[in-house]
């Protein structure tokens, strides 16, 4: 039973066709890693996925509902970017908090909700500070936080790495594994990082020029590539 499901799906922006007829599907508390070059539509999958971009054609459904129509505030996602812009002069404890877009959440609830992603991102000690007073890593951290507050369905991660230097970019993919397991989330997650694909994803998809070039386990991208493209690009061995 697939929980987020892609059908047929194109986006043109002007003359240009950016995704051309993707299909994809990942089960509920999967991992779908979206790779392939720079410029090949990641972004823009994930932003119709996100609501933020209007799709050409197609259909995208969650948990059963078809969304196409839908506000990215009524899809139950969150989406966390790779220039993750925090409030400068809200507090960790105020960033963190505007996640769950004051939903008349009262506010004991709201605290409880705060200190426990706090905790479980390690950044509990950090909620008085503000962000030009936490380095990168931490700051990544807040992102998610903000994002993971709102206990969404859907998580929607673009590059979250890749500002981060190797051994932070590591650490945080180990974090984010761990945190995928523990909360359950189904998650699609851009990179064009094959290692970061490789070690996250219950599924790959590989995008070339808005085309899906294939769609599978992991292994299988890895040890039977559909094509000299995905091949090369996964480094796959010859
Ligand atoms: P990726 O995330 O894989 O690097 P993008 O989804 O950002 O790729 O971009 C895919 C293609 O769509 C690129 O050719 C890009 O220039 C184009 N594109 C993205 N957003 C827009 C936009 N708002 N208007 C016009 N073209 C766009
Ligand atoms: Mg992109």
């Amino acid at each position: 039973m697939s929980f987020l499901k892609i059908e047929n799906l194109n986006k043109s922006f002007g003359d240009t066709q950016v995704l051309k007829g993707i299909d994809l599907e990942i089960e509920e508390g999967g991992f779908l890693v979206l790779v392939g070059p720079s410029g090949c539509g990641k972004s823009t999958l994930l932003n119709t996925i996100a609501g933020l971009e209007n799709i050409t054609s197609g259909k995208i459904s969650i948990g059963g509902r078809v969304v196409n129509d839908l506000h990215p505030s009524e899809r139950d996602i969150a989406m966390v970017f790779q220039s993750y812009a925090l409030y400068p002069n809200m507090t960790v404890r105020q960033n963190v908090a505007f996640g769950m877009e004051i939903r008349k959440v009262p506010k004991p609830e709201r605290e409880r909700a705060i200190q426990s992603v706090a905790e479980t991102l390690q950044i509990a000690h950090l909620l008085d500070r503000k962000p030009s007073q936490l380095s990168g890593g931490q700051r990544q951290r807040v992102a998610m936080g903000r994002a993971l507050v709102r206990d969404p369905q859907v998580f929607l991660f673009d590059e979250p790495l890749s500002n981060l230097d190797a051994k932070l970019r590591v650490d945080m993919r180990t974090e984010i594994k761990r945190l995928h397991q523990k909360m359950g989330t189904t998650i699609v997650y851009v990179t064009h990082d094959q290692i970061e694909a490789m070690t996250l994803a219950t599924r790959i998809a590989v995008l070339r020029d808005g085309l899906l070039q294939q769609f599978g386990t992991p292994t299988e991208i890895y040890n039977r590539p559909a094509n000299i493209f995905v091949a090369d690009f996964m480094g796959s061995p010859s």
